[in-house]
């Protein structure tokens, strides 16, 4: 029945209608906070290109965790600066790193408080890529003359090599209190190599969030920053998806359930809301997207000009990543959406 009788809008009229028949609600439930872990004491350094969002150090980062907690996010993932980096990332996987010093204050300071830890190795290597790396082959003088390699054929990034320090790091991490374990290298077969290593440690009931369809993105920008993790040379297009590919995300997302994840991941998300919804269709896990670095740049770059409600487009974002299906959203918002909602 169409027009006179259908009118959509007779249930617009007020706010107690619309709430009424909202489809999509947010609640700061289902926010992730992500922290930045540096070296020292008292320090709190803004990140340049992500104003509001810092790098701190341990004693700092059980602040901003408590306080966190206290708006309702039930959980942060902790990134690591390292005080030095080297060619088998150490800093990942030691005893006393980073990311296991602020675990364990923040265990202490916020025990209820849910801490995923972000594996990877680019924060921890002094090249910056997310696995280890090796001189490609070199060819023959021949070859080489008539066609001289491109830059990003000079290397390789070893992925069987790389799974042991995943699992290495993994372990170390949730042995320091991290709850949830969250890989985010992109390398084949990683889920099933820190389930296995995380069983054998006796640590079958650490649950693992991977970075399933985790895309190479020029919304990544801001992060490398904040983390100090651009790659040297070359970029992360031979390990992260390609932004074209929706179908190779559904086989990413496959074989790390068949792997054993216990949650999946989207990233980025407002680039990439579509795969968001498709995931949602086709798996039953607990899904979720980052709102990563750029998306929040932009944001905040527009609302500084007074070009946009910086609000409204914040929680107006954080709406649509939920519709699209995400449970769960990382977001550098949580707080302050958390603060909108309350
Ligand atoms: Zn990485």
């Amino acid at each position: 029945m169409a027009f006179p009788i259908t009118r959509l809008r007779r249930l617009r009229q007020s706010e107690q209608l619309r709430s009424m028949v909202r489809e999509t609600r947010l609640s700061p439930t289902s926010f992730v906070y992500p922290m930045f872990v540096c070296p020292g004491e008292g320090v709190r350094k803004e990140v340049r290109s992500m104003p509001g969002v810092f790098n701190l150090s341990v004693d700092e980062a059980a602040k901003e965790a408590k306080q966190a907690h206290s708006l309702g996010v039930p959980a942060i993932i902790l990134f690591g600066l390292p005080e030095k980096k080297d060619e088998l990332a150490t800093g990942a996987w030691a005893e006393d790193g980073i990311v296991q010093q602020a675990a364990r204050a923040i265990k202490h300071e916020v025990p209820k408080l849910i801490i995923m830890g972000d594996v990877c190795l680019c924060e921890y290597m002094s090249h910056g890529h997310c696995g280890i790396v090796r001189a490609a082959h070199p060819q023959s003088l021949g070859a080489a003359v008539a066609a001289p390699p491109p830059v990003t054929t000079d290397y390789e990034i070893v992925n069987d090599a790389s799974l042991e320090l995943l699992a290495r790091t993994s372990i170390s991490l949730a042995r320091a209190g991290v709850d949830v374990i969250a890989p985010s290298d992109m390398m084949d077969g990683r889920v099933g190599a820190i389930r296995n290593a995380l069983d054998h440690a006796g640590l079958a009931s650490t649950p693992i969030l991977s970075y399933a369809a985790k895309f190479a993105s020029a919304f990544y920008g801001p992060f490398r920053e904040a983390a100090d993790s651009t790659p040297q040379f070359g970029d992360r297009r031979s390990y992260q998806m390609d932004g074209a590919n929706l179908r190779e995300a559904m086989r990413e997302i496959e074989l790390d359930i068949e792997e054993g994840a216990d949650m999946i991941m989207v990233k980025p998300a407002m680039p990439y809301l579509d795969v968001i919804a498709a995931a949602h269709d086709r798996f039953d896990l607990p899904l979720a997207a980052y709102q990563v670095s750029g998306e929040y740049a932009i944001i905040e770059a527009a609302a500084r000009n007074n070009w946009i409600d910086r609000e409204r487009v914040m929680m107006e974002s954080l709406l649509s990543i939920r519709r699209a299906g995400a449970r769960i959203i990382l977001t550098y918002y949580a707080k302050d959406a958390a603060r909108l909602l309350a």
